[in-house]
């Protein structure tokens, strides 16, 4: 096959700000100013024009293995949706690509749930898209606007999943796997955390020693008022060198004495984070929070663009807390790569750590974040405890070997057996 012709690969690099010009912009009111500026300033690769000659949806009910538990609720099963495009070259080659919309049951996370993902994409982005099919793509930056994902706000899962599909395709066009689209750095492999999802003692530290038998990078537990002390606490006995984090789902309340206290006493633990405490549309009150802690807050929920992680750096660094401050970013959570692309260089430039979260994807989108990943900083949720996520995936997941997971070097997200691209 012929390669696409690439005109411009990767973006303008971002310098690292020195910490001492980050404390004197956030002083002056104009580190906001200035990361904008620098976002805005990112540029994708751009490359000769493709347009659009098909799009489908597959969508697959998937069992999970071991049902998960979060603090608004347990689940079994998941639909995820798989919007597969095929883009021609105007030499008319034609090649495929697919991503994935991983949204919960039901709108208890981030008010996404799999009805609104299905009708988002059936009602909304796919029409657009067949209207539109005939408009010339050069870069993400075309894709987005021909596609709705521009115009349609929030419904952050179903453009992820559109937006999959062109990425993989483009990798495979321009011969280069994806990560290698984002950045010129070769990586062979990320590190790779778990996040154990259970409100039940015995059955958590069961996970936990599951996990930490196969070598794991770093383990989150899911804690919620009553249960977070106790259950850190006994972690911490058997093991007190783990990397160990803890994710609170927004079930904490800052003018809750007793809330209050024990994230405070949660300081004595050594953690790497306390991922959301408080409400999923917060950054001010998790900002007050964290001047009363000393363990890093995580932002999850409240960032779902680049704009929200910019004013929570803001209001870290006037603080002169920013060392407090990590950020969660899942493409999913955020609509797409790019954004999430956005999201970890401006991080990255103020040297704010970042991390890949899960949405318990199946082996399409956990590639695809395994490919992101490898712009984030920490360990990301990469791995169930012990056995895969789902009873039967859609393909094979990258290998996972004592606490890494491998990076395809094949073109595109390079997924391999997966079976929902024939139907
Ligand atoms: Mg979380």
């Amino acid at each position: 096959m012929k390669k696409l012709k690439i005109k411009k690969l990767f973006m303008k690099e971002f310098q690292p700000i020195p910490q001492s010009e980050i404390a004197n912009l956030a002083k002056k009111g104009e580190l906001g100013l200035y990361l904008t500026k620098t976002a805005e300033g990112l540029t994708p690769p751009s490359h000769e024009p493709i347009t659009i000659s098909n799009i489908h949806l597959v969508e697959k009910k998937l069992g999970l293995n071991l049902p998960f538990q979060t603090s608004f609720g347990r689940f079994a099963e998941l639909v995820r949706f798989f919007p597969i495009i095929t883009f021609k070259t105007v030499d008319g080659q034609e090649i495929t690509g697919v991503g994935e919309a991983p949204p919960l049951p039901y709108p208890w996370y981030d008010g996404e749930s799999d009805g609104l993902t299905r009708v988002t994409l059936n009602e909304y982005l796919i029409p657009r898209i067949r209207a539109n099919s005939q408009r010339e793509i050069t870069s993400i930056l075309d894709f987005r606007e021909m596609s709705g994902i521009n115009g349609i706000v929030r419904n952050y899962m179903a453009k992820c999943g559109v937006e999959g599909a062109y990425w993989d395709a483009l990798g495979k066009l321009v011969g280069r796997p994806v990560y290698r689209l984002w950045s010129n750095e070769e990586k062979y492999s990320v590190e790779a955390g778990t996040s154990v999802g259970s409100f039940n003692l015995e059955d958590a530290l069961r996970r936990v020693k599951t996990a930490v038998e196969t070598g794991i990078s770093r383990v989150k537990v899911k804690i919620k008022p009553g249960f977070d002390v106790m259950l850190v606490a006994a972690i911490r006995e058997k093991y007190p060198d783990l990397k160990l984090q803890v994710d609170a789902n927004a079930a904490y309340d800052l003018y809750n004495p007793d809330h209050v206290s024990a994230l405070q006493a949660l300081d004595q633990f050594n953690l790497l984070m306390i991922e959301q405490p408080l409400a999923n549309d917060d950054r001010y009150y998790h900002y007050q929070l964290s001047e009363q802690l000393n363990t890093p807050i995580c932002l999850d929920e409240s960032i779902e663009n680049v704009r929200h992680a910019i004013e929570a750096i803001e209001m870290w660094a006037r603080a002169g807390i920013l060392n407090r401050l990590i950020i969660n970013i899942k493409p999913p959570r955020v609509g797409g790569f790019w954004e999430a692309v956005k999201i970890a260089k401006v991080c990255e430039a103020v040297g704010v750590p970042t991390w890949c979260g899960g949405m318990i994807e199946s082996a399409v989108g956990k590639t695809a974040n395994i490919h992101f990943s490898t712009l984030t900083t920490l360990p990301g949720d990469h791995v169930s405890q012990g056995k895969p996520y789902f009873q039967e995936d859609v393909g094979e997941t990258p290998r996972y070997h004592n606490g890494v997971i491998d990076i395809p070097q094949e073109p595109g997200w390079g997924l391999k057996k997966v079976n929902i691209l024939k139907s």
